[in-house]
């Protein structure tokens, strides 16, 4: 028995599942996006499920992240691609790691650091195709004519040419073609300067899942190992899209007392009882990373009953009005994220509470509550 007064349980057999269906419906290879310890997930043990399930390639965002599946023996290739030009790319360089591209100060820094160590760079260069965030936009063909120097005289290995979708969650949506189509004519006017990358990419879960001409060789998968929907909205849900979430959520029941009809409930007040009833008290708050202003469209599932959020959520705790008839003990589990199937609350149900999306939800849980694996 655990004596954790809460944990998070991942279903290794989850992200096996979503892994599997995205390569067999799609036929491409996998990134697996591991970013943000695996979206909280556990960075280690989902990069280790992820290359036992096919993915050929991990993903992070920091340096760091990538040296760190080094350190735990992964030699599979990994692309870290938000490394502002201060970073260790000597590490980076000695450790095999991959590195993208987004300007000609990263270049020269990335080429600087190469030097000294006598090691060929591999990289992939990004190019902007209207997000406006990452990647190169006006000064792409000066990159891809410094790049196409360097490669002539072996100083960079080109593995990739790569572009994000900003509203890739919206498939009907036009901005999509117009990014796909200037990824296209960025991928020739690299091939105008002799630049034929090995590796092309550009989809997120949401294209991977809704936009296959925009797959080329490699599908970035991120939310959707996870089993979570890029937008349930724009795309449906998990059960809809044939993806099973990989992450609950549960806590020990803190205190379970009656009160009056009449009763605040939590800082501010904010929340008053209608009628008498039993309130559970749940260890649980948002240094947990469980959002302050979540309203009672989200709470906890205790016995197969649902029980929502009553009041602020606090620092380390939260309460929940489980009802005048519950049977609920100090001790019990309170499933914060549960099994769909079993009625429980699902990191949609959370988001939708609280203004923000399933991605925030399981990527803020907090490292002080233990990852258990199953
Ligand atoms: C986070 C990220 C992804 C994965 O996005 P999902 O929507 O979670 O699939 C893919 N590519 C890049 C560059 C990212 O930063």
């Amino acid at each position: 028995m655990s004596s954790h007064r809460a944990e998070v349980i991942i279903d290794l057999g989850a992200i096996d599942s979503n892994i599997k269906k995205v390569i067999q419906d799609s036929g491409k290879r996998v990134l697996a996006v591991v970013k943000a310890d695996a979206y909280g997930h556990g960075l280690v043990p989902v990069a280790q499920q992820a290359l036992k399930s096919g993915a050929s390639w991990l993903g992070t965002a920091l340096l760091e992240e990538a040296l760190t599946l080094r350190q735990a023996g992964i030699s599979a290739p990994i692309i870290a691609w938000l490394t502002p030009v201060t970073d260790d790319f000597a590490a980076a360089l000695a450790h095999e790691i991959d590195l993208s591209i987004p300007s000609l100060e990263h270049l020269n820094a990335v080429v600087q650091s190469s030097e000294k160590l006598k090691k060929v760079p591999r990289v992939h260069f990004e190019v902007d195709t209207g997000m406006s965030r990452g990647g190169a936009l006006s000064d792409w063909r000066a990159l891809m004519h410094a790049a196409a120097d360097l490669k002539s005289s072996k100083k960079i290995r080109i593995i990739g040419v790569w572009s994000h979708f900003a509203r890739a969650d919206e498939p009907g949506h036009s901005f999509n073609q117009v990014q796909l189509n200037n990824f296209e004519e960025r991928i020739s006017e690299a091939e105008g300067f002799g630049i034929r990358p090995e590796i092309i990419h550009m989809s997120n879960s949401a294209a991977s899942l809704s936009h296959s001409s925009a797959h080329f060789d490699l599908l970035r998968l991120g939310i959707a190992m996870y089993g979570l929907s890029p937008d349930v909205s724009q795309m449906g849900s998990s059960v809809a899209l044939g993806l099973k979430p990989a992450m609950q959520i549960r806590s020990r029941i803190h205190l379970v007392k009656e009160v009056p009809a009449g009763s605040q409930v939590g800082y501010g007040g904010t929340a008053i009882t209608s009628r008498d009833t039993k309130l559970a008290v749940i260890p649980m708050g948002y240094a947990d990373g469980i959002p302050r202003n979540t309203d009672s469209r989200a709470g906890v599932l205790i016995g197969n009953k649902r029980a929502p959020l009553i009041g602020r959520v606090s620092m380390d705790q939260f309460v929940v009005d489980v009802g005048i008839d519950s049977t609920a003990q100090a001790g019990d589990w309170a499933y914060i994220i549960g099994n769909e199937n079993d009625g429980g609350y699902t990191a949609d149900a959370w988001a939708d509470a609280s203004g923000t999306i399933n991605y925030e939800i399981v990527t803020r849980i907090a490292r002080r509550v233990p990852r258990k694996y199953i």
